[in-house]
């Protein structure tokens, strides 16, 4: 617990220790994963210890309307990475305080991906013939406002539900093609180490099952979950990958960095997903920023979804023509390996985007188009 304190504690200005200070709270304490969702903030009263919110803010937070639909819950952490004042755009508060334009969407729908019909047992989503996320955690550090599995939020229980987790289990064991695992939910390392280690060991357990895949935001909301002790349970059951969710290079602090640096300690490879969202990363600069921070931190840029047609988020959607420019922006400007695929995600499955570059071909050559938009033939026999 000291060691994993004082990874994250790197020294006296950091983010950890001038939060806490700020909200007289002892580091040590912060630190404390369990502190942090014991101490989520809720109300306007509680957020207003660390920034200063505008009037849409502030309603938003009371409104019982907004409430029932999806939940308002935020980690003091993840309270610490927001701008303190409204005067300028946030990434981070548009991404996790409530507004009351959530609740002027005319197009939205609860569940856009369908997953509901596409779940032959609860919570288990099965599309792709050999792979099938297991949505066995309903808890999450922070609850973004973009989600597309908020629906899940209206129901009671889903957390770590024995019942879930057994059919899911068996189901799994039933069908040999599944190979793949996705944990995902909410996010399932809001659990015990106890409550992972038996859930990893029954799925290691299947003969089929080759990866385990864990969805995660915890490195961006709740870096002091991932301890020593967690990574060694993890590790006892690879081969097994982590995806992450960074959305903005404000997220990326010294902590988010330590906490993915245990897990690669660990052998644990990390990918990140992006959701492409209006006023956060819808600009080729901020994009790269991004980019480039998540290669610095060995975290390799896996997709960028366009955002999902889900109920509450229209003011945060954005039109295919922004993430195909940004896209096709970064096509040379960054290096291969820290571009993400950008992918719409339907109910048929995901579907790449990519800017047309091959303009014609035979057997002989291709006429392609180059990251300067120049035309060029390309001998190929
Ligand atoms: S952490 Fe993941 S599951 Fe939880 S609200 Fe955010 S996007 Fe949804």
């Amino acid at each position: 617990m000291l060691q994993d304190f004082r990874r994250f504690v790197l020294n006296k200005d950091s983010l950890s220790v001038a939060t806490a200070s700020k909200i007289g709270v002892a580091p040590q304490r912060f630190c404390d994963w369990r502190w942090q969702m014991k101490n989520q903030i809720t109300t306007s009263t509680a957020a207003a210890r660390f920034v200063t919110l505008d009037d849409d803010e502030r309603t938003a937070f009371a409104d019982k309307t907004l409430a029932r639909l999806f939940n308002v819950a935020i980690t003091p952490y993840a309270m610490g990475l927001m701008r303190t004042t409204h005067d300028k755009p946030c990434p981070v508060r548009l991404q996790l305080l409530p507004r009351q334009q959530e609740l002027h969407d005319r197009t939205g729908q609860a569940d856009p991906l369908h997953e509901k019909p596409h779940s032959p047992v609860p919570e288990v989503v099965h599309v792709y013939p050999d792979r099938v996320a297991f949505c066995v955690a309903q808890l999450c550090p922070i609850y973004c406002r973009f989600c597309f599995r908020k629906r899940r939020d209206a129901e009671q229980g889903l957390h770590f539900n024995r019942t879930i987790i057994k059919r899911g289990l068996a189901y799994i064991r039933a069908n040999s093609r599944i190979k793949d695992v996705l944990l995902t939910g909410g996010d399932p390392l809001i659990a015990s180490d106890h409550a992972l280690d038996n859930l990893l060991q029954q799925v290691r357990a299947i003969p089929h099952v080759e990866i385990i895949r864990i969805g995660t935001r915890t490195p961006v909301t709740l870096p002091y979950r991932l301890t020593t002790a967690l990574a060694q349970i993890l590790a006892k059951y690879h081969p097994l990958w982590i995806n992450t969710h960074f959305n903005c290079v404000q997220e990326l602090t010294p902590e988010a960095c330590q906490a993915v640096s245990i897990l690669l300690q660990h052998g644990i490879p990390i990918g990140n997903q992006t959701v492409l969202l209006k006023g956060v990363n819808d600009s080729v600069s901020k994009m790269e920023q991004l980019l480039r921070a998540l290669v610095r931190a060995r975290i390799r840029p896996y997709y960028l979804f366009h955002p999902h047609l889900v109920s509450g988020t229209q003011h945060l959607r954005l039109p295919l023509s922004v993430g195909l420019h940004i896209m096709r922006a970064l096509q040379g400007r960054v290096s291969g390996l820290a571009l993400p695929r950008y992918m719409l995600d339907t109910a048929a499955g995901k579907i790449p985007l990519q800017h047309q570059y091959l303009l014609q071909h035979d057997s002989h050559s291709a006429v392609v188009e180059n990251m300067h938009g120049e035309l060029w033939r390309e001998q190929l026999a």
